[in-house]
């Protein structure tokens, strides 16, 4: 196996118009497994994890400019973590302290699996992702990238450069099931955003559907019941803002969990963080 080590993001261009066909390896923490368990066996792999612009991140305005190379470990402390917490928070989740060293944010939505820890946050925080390669630049939403299982939209020799997601505006939250506490695939996530300026919720919904989905009726839903002075939420409409988010997902069963469980935990955990966020208020609309 060829492995071609490259310095900048326009070096990476120009080996993927050579031959389209050599494969990214970034941190590797799913790459290799693939390769180790021989359902992948590429013959050309560019090694993009030494090029400084998709190493950094920067504070930008209102975003956060993340390169697609930033690993677990600098998303999940310091001042990128004070900036997107809910990013954090997922990030910390992320295996094992080994893991999230080497395993990248641009790694994560590459393999596209629904079970991707940053997909839920990123799809709640409405994040743009930026695509280059030597034809140009250009922007998509994480819904335009991931069109599948383990499916992108990336043409022929594009690749992610960096993500852009908005800074903190209100209180974040990031919950996940797993069968044990530490370590774990997601069964199910849930990414809760709030957006005091609009007084709007964004619910990202992780390991319950394809593709990354946003539970847009309960956002829509829960909209007239929220107190943002108080921060206060009307307590006799939690159940069927549950309902909803259950709604939104189409989960399977798998090696994992069963549907029936992911249906109800996703519902479970947007009510848990809509309360952690909102205290029960008594009003009644
Ligand atoms: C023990 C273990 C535990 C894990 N736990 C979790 C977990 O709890 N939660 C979770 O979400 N994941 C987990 N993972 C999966 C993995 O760590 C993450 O998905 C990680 O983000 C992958 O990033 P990477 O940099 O290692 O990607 P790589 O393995 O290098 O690449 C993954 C895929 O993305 C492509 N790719 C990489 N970078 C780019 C780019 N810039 N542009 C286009 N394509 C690109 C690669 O070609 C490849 O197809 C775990 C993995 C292991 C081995």
């Amino acid at each position: 196996m060829e492995v071609l080590v490259a310095s900048s993001a326009e070096e990476v261009c120009e080996l993927l118009t050579q031959d389209h066909r050599r494969q990214l390896l970034a941190g590797g923490t799913d790459f290799m497994v693939e390769v180790n368990y021989r359902h992948r066996s590429p013959s050309s792999v560019i090694a993009i994890d030494r090029v400084p612009e998709l190493r950094n991140w920067r504070h930008d305005g209102d975003s956060v400019l993340i390169g697609s190379c930033v690993t677990y470990r600098e998303i999940e402390r310091g001042p990128l973590a004070t900036l997107v917490p809910a990013l954090a928070q997922a990030a910390r989740t992320v295996g094992s302290p080994q893991i999230r060293n080497a395993g990248t944010i641009g790694g994560n939505i590459g393999t596209a699996s629904p079970a991707g820890d940053m997909i839920p946050v990123l799809s709640a925080l409405g994040a743009t992702i930026s695509l280059r390669s030597s034809e140009g630049k250009r922007e998509v939403s994480l819904e335009d990238l991931i069109i599948g299982v383990k499916k992108t939209s990336l043409r022929e020799s594009e690749f992610i450069e960096s993500i852009r997601v908005p800074v903190l505006e209100g209180p974040q939250e990031f919950l996940k099931v797993g069968s044990r506490s530490a370590m774990v695939i997601s069964v199910t996530s849930l990414a809760f955003i709030t957006y005091p300026k609009t007084q709007s919720v964004g619910i990202g919904l992780g390991a319950v559907n394809p593709t990354p989905t946003r539970a847009r009726r309960a956002e829509e839903f829960i909209h007239d019941y929220l107190d943002w002075e108080k921060m206060a939420v009307d307590p006799s409409v939690l159940v069927r803002f549950k309902e909803l988010v259950s709604d939104a997902s189409s989960p399977i069963d798998d090696h994992r969990s069963v549907a029936s469980y992911r249906r109800h935990s996703v519902g479970v955990l947007a009510q848990r963080a809509l309360t952690r966020v909102f205290s029960e208020g008594e009003f009644n609309v």
